[in-house]
């Protein structure tokens, strides 16, 4: 008897960029609906979605491996268990590609909102998922979600799954995170930029190495069937809705005059895409899946 295979393969991804390897994880997917959506209206955010046969909005959640000089990095943690059962998936990834969290020297975060920040620690526990890890992220990010007076201004959702959530996650990690601000080299080959609006100090990641490179955008769309041809349409959770939106626009302005390979926490997994121009229209194109590995 042919045997049926009834669960996925793992979500892993490599992509080597010069002399580094970026391996794609998968947290897994969120589905939400479309009124999270700003400055559109959901029944045109619905077709839009219908358009590229999406049955509603569905946003993947990536995180990525970064081994470079002899070292090994992880942008994003993905989701834990404080979303949906759909997500939280990066653990038993991080195993299928044959990573021991331990061996993992920093976890480096583009902002803290619980699709990427509620995998560093165990709620149950409070135990760090990465033991030896330091914790890199802008400045901005831990000031504003420890702000009490942020914090009361916020509705009772945000306070709990983005304020509460984001002082629970990185505080077992107290004396061993390192703020930065502006461009920086974090980790050998990967410099931060800043591309603040979604959070005040969301960050992007340029991943260079010799002629080649990559730029992990973060959360610069959520919805790439909406966001790439609107890129004004805002998110409720956006801090700073408009900057949000102009930033955007900014970042694809510059991706596509300089033919920039991009990476996004929730571009489709395993999420490399190129942005092209089209008259005034952007659109995305995906990368093939390269089973030769040869970058
Ligand atoms: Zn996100």
């Amino acid at each position: 008897m042919v045997q049926v295979p009834s669960t996925q393969i793992p979500g892993v991804y490599h992509r080597r960029i010069g002399d580094i390897v970026v391996t794609a994880l998968s947290d897994g997917y969120l589905d939400g609906t479309v009124e999270v959506m700003q400055n559109i209206a959901p029944a045109e955010a619905t077709r839009m979605l219908a358009d590229k046969f999406r049955s509603g909005r569905r946003t993947s959640v990536n995180c990525y491996l970064v081994y470079s000089a002899g070292r090994l990095a992880l942008i994003e943690t993905g989701s834990g268990d404080y979303l949906l059962p759909t997500a939280g998936k990066l653990q038993q990834n991080l195993k299928a590609a044959g990573v021991n969290p331990a061996d993992i020297e920093a976890v480096i975060l583009t902002h803290m909102h619980p699709d990427h920040s509620a995998g560093l620690t165990n709620p149950k526990t409070g135990e760090k998922f990465f033991a030896n890890a330091e914790l890199v992220v802008h400045e901005n990010e831990p000031r504003h979600w420890r702000d009490d007076a942020a914090m009361n201004r916020a509705d009772d959702r945000a306070r709990t799954l983005y304020f509460q959530c984001a002082r629970e996650q990185i505080a077992p990690y107290h004396n061993q995170t390192r703020t930065f601000s502006g461009e920086v080299e974090v980790f050998p080959g990967v410099t931060s930029l800043p591309l603040h609006g979604h959070t005040p100090g969301h960050s992007g990641y340029r991943i260079a190495s010799g002629d080649k490179s990559l730029l992990i955008w973060g959360d610069i769309i959520h919805v790439p069937e909406v966001q790439v041809p609107r890129p004004e349409v805002t998110m409720a959770f956006d801090t700073d809705p408009q900057a949000a939106a102009a930033t955007r626009r900014r970042t694809f302005d510059m991706v596509t005059a300089d033919r920039q390979l991009i990476a996004g926490m929730h571009v489709h997994f395993p999420g490399f895409a190129h942005l092209v121009k089209q008259g005034d229209d952007y659109l995305m194109l995906p990368e093939p899946w390269d089973q030769g590995f040869d970058g």
